[in-house]
């Protein structure tokens, strides 16, 4: 397998180029200046996919900030220049959060600023939210498949029918998802997976 290389990513993430200037690395206050430096060398140290899709993620114009908080899950976007990610989640090799899920986190939360930048207010809602960020993830993951790393494809696959038949009905992201494996996008994802 190729190593993955943080061109790739950007390549993959590049959206607009030019349109944005670098986000920073951030902390919230509830986080330790050594806890924030500890996180930030974990991932450099441990996870190279993560860390070559944060700083892409980062030159795409996206603050990327950390937390010690852990009940807000792996990461949450907002708006059209911020994502909150749980050091929790980054630092402690938790068995259902191997890298490659973990990049699928942040492709997850990368489409839903892009989702924002991309609409009005009109034009959105959780269900869409929701649908436009699993489809950007599966996009980006398919890409990654066809450069030589199945990985981050399989852990989204794998979620996603996982939450499909657990999800809660009324969860838009149980919604979208019911919409998601609908479609030729999903069908193709499939595809790719088993053509590896
Ligand atoms: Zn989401």
């Amino acid at each position: 397998m190729k190593p993955l290389t943080h061109l790739l990513f950007a390549s993959l993430l590049f959206v607009s180029i030019g349109s944005a200037k670098d986000g920073d690395f951030q902390r919230t206050k509830d986080l330790s200046k050594d806890d924030y430096s500890a996180a930030l060398e974990h991932c450099e140290a441990n996870l190279p996919k993560v860390w070559d899709v944060l700083n892409s993620i980062r030159e795409n114009g996206v603050n990327v900030r950390l937390t010690g908080e852990r009940k807000m899950g792996p990461g949450k976007a907002s708006g059209t220049d911020q994502i909150v990610i749980s050091t929790f989640f980054l630092t402690k090799d938790l068995p259902k959060f191997p890298e490659d899920r973990l990049v699928i986190v942040l492709l997850h939360e990368f489409g839903h600023i892009l989702f924002n930048r991309e609409t009005n207010r009109s034009q959105r809602n959780p269900v869409k939210h929701e649908f436009f960020a699993f489809a950007y993830s599966i996009k980006a993951a398919i890409k990654l498949a066809e450069n030589g790393d199945p990985g981050p494809l399989e852990q989204v696959i794998k979620n996603l029918k996982l939450r499909n038949d657990t999800g809660k009905p009324k969860d838009p992201h149980t919604i979208a998802i019911k919409e998601l494996i609908k479609t030729p996008l999903w069908t193709s994802s499939l595809a790719q997976l088993e053509s590896e």
